[in-house]
């Protein structure tokens, strides 16, 4: 019971979210094309194409996935049985084996299907449309995936029916709002309109690729007049065949390499749309027709999404915009002037879903519209009289007051973008428009007439407020993706200047044995007869040096490429240390230096790995004699300790808090200066106090420091000049030592180390 009742909440999530997607769309194809892509993803099937009714035919204005038919089409109901029997039960209609059933009859695209599910878009019990699903396999839908499906069609239809009028009456306003020019305008005008448009397509979606094509006169063939991306100049050069494998004039799509196996022309003249744009490298692709009025005239679209495998909710609600900008800059420059005396202005003042308001030049509301009221929600008559300013935030009134000043007297349309804050306290970011209209009934036109300039007493204002938040939250998400990629670049780049001093230094560092072996190598050949056994020996020496500093390396390569793993076990920390300091009793015996293990009893196990423990334990104390002169002292010692809130390092790791195990190596050498204890822990730094008998590669502590890291602990350092350092490595005992592996029970003061050093 209760799995079901997740699942199902979960599905009710998932269908709320892809309601939500159709919501934010911000014009008709948009909301077209994501719901198609919502409804793909909320059945994980192998398409989904929505479809409008027009009078007895279903029109496919979008669709996703691979079974699909093409955009475009238009189905006469009498010959989609399937779809029919949808549209007149006004229920969800499955077709479980398209094999089997009489009413599937295969459309262009849809050849691989078995199983089909159709859904009518229903507003009331009038059916606008249908959105289908398709799959491979046959019995794919159920009752389950029926219900869904109705639902969210339920959800979506009413929907889409707003964004069609919303659409429609934007279009109707801009045109009474921007009256255009008297006469055609020539193509090459509004060339770089367009192309300002192609590039904002590029750069706000951040694909490879941004083009316009406009339909040539009397023919399906479209040509390029705009393109932006690395192969601009090719794509400039382009006619496109129109054959429908790429380009679709009447809806939105998204093309994808599966699409490109479809070709509809085929008729062997010359390669299809698709292929030449794939010739390019263009293989996914989001496309949006462009219209001038009712007509059909071209298409815009961006290829190769940079970031992710396909294009987004945020790319097609750009694209949507875009295409609807670059089809008014069309649109103005086809027609001549537009007879706009047939429109009803009290009609579409009134049932504009924008905002709109007659304003005095001061900026107090004349008139207003229902749309206005909901904006700010107040009722429509409490806002006349009042000054619009009241109703913006505090702060931006005086954007309003120059952009009003402008329109009065330059006469020319302002645009700001503002905050407002609703009767309900909510801020909502708006576009508001503001234009001259001295010819708006009721005012006298006459102070034009009589020479006045717009501004002068008589004239109003026609103000137009669109809330823009969800396209004010994409900026804000589009200008903090470009921070965090602008930071991932720097990240990058530094990280390539890293790998490029490593590289050098490598390259430096390892010249110098080889050198000497080269040497070394002629002498023994060409040399004195009873030095060989001494050239030999170097050869010998040089060599081993060589061998440490490529292990070294290597071992650096693979921290930093996250290749080394740990292989941790439970140590007995005492047997290793007396391990590593056995193996170093006789060059310390040597250099008559005294090595000491300060050890005591039996110490907490450690999970570690024994490898990079003895590593660490190696490097430390080689340095260690390496750097005490003859008759000196070099130690190590091991205690338990516990570290509360470590004050001395701000934000200490989690994981530096609580039980740790520090082992202490100290020498009584020659100390390593203030200034260089921090240096001396970077690759390939060897301190100013190396004589020439300190061969050495500078990356030993380096490692140290990596693996200690790794191991969630920190190497410390105290040093004097002259005196000598103690380098300790705290590890964390808490985090993977199992109660039953600690040790049983040792006094405190024994398992502890001496109190010399490791503090
Ligand atoms: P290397 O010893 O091969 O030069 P390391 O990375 O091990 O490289 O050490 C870096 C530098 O730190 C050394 O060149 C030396 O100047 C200094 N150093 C390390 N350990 C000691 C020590 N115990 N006493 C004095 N100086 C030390």
């Amino acid at each position: 019971m209760s799995t079901e009742q997740s699942y199902e909440s979960k599905q009710d999530k998932q269908l709320l979210a892809a309601v939500n997607q159709v919501n934010l769309a911000d014009d008709f194809q948009g909301a077209l094309v994501t719901l198609a892509m919502e409804a793909n993803r909320l059945l994980a099937c192998d398409g989904a194409s929505v479809m409008w009714l027009n009078g007895d035919e279903l029109e496919v204005m979008a669709n996703c996935g691979e079974l699909v038919p093409l955009s475009g089409l238009c189905l006469p109901l009498s010959q989609v049985g399937a779809a029919r029997t949808a549209l007149d039960s006004n229920r969800p209609a499955v077709v479980p084996d398209t094999a089997e059933d009489m009413r599937w009859r295969c459309i262009p695209g849809e050849e691989r299907v078995r199983t089909w599910l159709g859904v009518p878009l229903l507003v009331g019990d009038r059916a606008i449309g249908l959105v289908e699903w398709t799959a491979r396999e046959p019995e794919s839908f159920g009752e389950d995936e029926a219900a869904v499906a109705a639902a969210l069609a339920r959800y979506a239809a009413p929907i889409l029916l707003r964004t069609q009028l919303l659409d429609d009456t934007r279009r109707r306003l801009r045109e009474l709002l921007e009256p255009r020019p008297a006469g055609p305008v020539q193509m090459q005008d509004i060339g770089a309109a367009l192309q300002q448009v192609t590039r904002e397509a590029l750069d706000s979606t951040r694909a490879r690729h941004a083009f316009t094509f406009l339909k040539e006169e009397d023919s399906p063939r479209l040509r390029c007049v705009a393109a932006a991306g690395s192969q601009q100049q090719e794509l400039r050069k382009i006619t496109l065949r129109g054959d429908g494998t790429f380009s679709d004039l009447t809806a939105a799509r998204v093309v994808d390499r599966s699409a490109l196996g479809r070709t509809s022309a085929g008729s062997g003249a010359g390669p299809a749309d698709s292929e030449v744009m794939a010739a390019l490298g263009i293989t996914n692709a989001l496309i949006l027709p462009l219209r001038a009025g009712k007509e059909q005239v071209g298409i815009i679209g961006v290829a190769e999404p940079s970031v992710g495998r396909s294009f987004n909710q945020g790319a097609i609600r750009l694209m949507t915009h875009l295409a609807s900008q670059a089809s008014l800059i069309i649109e103005r420059a086809y027609e001549g002037k537009a007879a706009s005396d047939g429109y009803d202005y009290e009609t579409v003042f009134q049932s504009s879903p924008l905002g709109l308001c007659v304003l005095t030049v001061t900026g107090d509301i004349q008139a207003c519209n229902p749309a206005l009221a909901g904006l700010l929600s107040r009722a429509d008559r409490s806002l006349v009289g009042r000054n619009l300013s009241d109703f913006l935030e505090s702060g931006d009134w005086r954007r309003l007051v120059h952009a009003l000043e402008e329109v009065v007297f330059t006469g020319q349309r302002q645009q700001v973008d503002t905050r407002i804050q609703s009767a309900l306290g909510e801020q909502r970011y708006v576009r508001l428009t503001l234009a001259a209209a001295p010819s708006l009934a009721g005012l006298p036109r006459k102070s034009q007439a009589a020479g006045q300039r717009p501004g002068e007493k008589g004239t109003s204002l026609v103000a137009v407020l669109e809330d823009v938040t969800s396209l004010k939250i994409l900026e804000q998400e589009r200008v903090e993706h470009l921070r965090e990629l602008r930071e991932k670049h720097q990240q990058l780049q530094d990280l390539d200047q890293l790998r490029t001093r490593f590289v050098s230094n490598v390259s430096h560092e390892l010249r110098t044995p080889l050198a000497v072996i080269k040497l070394y190598a002629t002498l023994a050949r060409k040399g004195r007869p009873e030095k060989q056994t001494y050239y030999l020996q170097t050869i010998e020496q040089e060599t081993h040096r060589l061998e440490t500093m490529v292990e070294n390396i290597l071992d650096l390569t693979r921290i930093d490429r996250k290749t080394l793993r740990l292989h941790p076990e439970v140590l007995a920390v005492e047997e290793t240390i007396a391990q590593v300091l056995e193996v170093y009793q006789e060059t310390a015996e040597k250099r008559g230096i005294e090595l000491k293990n300060h050890v005591q009893g039996t110490l907490p196990r450690l999970w570690a790995d024994k490898n990079d423990l003895i590593q660490m334990l190696t490097n430390l104390v080689d340095n260690a004699l390496k750097y005490t002169p003859r008759g000196g002292q070099v130690w190590v010692a091991a205690r338990q300790v516990s570290l509360d809130a470590d004050k001395s390092v701000p934000q200490a790791r989690p994981s530096l808090v609580g039980p740790m195990l520090e082992i202490a190596v100290g020498d009584t050498g020659v100390g390593i200066p203030e200034n260089e204890q921090a240096q001396i822990f970077e690759r390939f730094y060897r301190g100013q106090n190396n004589t020439p008998e300190c061969t050495g590669t500078g990356l030993g502590l380096a490692i140290v420091q990596e693996l200690i890291a790794q191991h969630g602990g920190r190497v410390t350092l105290k040093s004097q000049v002259g005196q000598g350092s103690v380098f300790v490595l705290q590890f964390p005992l808490a985090q993977a030592m199992d109660a039953s592996l600690r040790p049983q029970v040792s006094p405190p003061g024994d398992a502890g180390a001496s109190d010399q050093g490791s503090k």
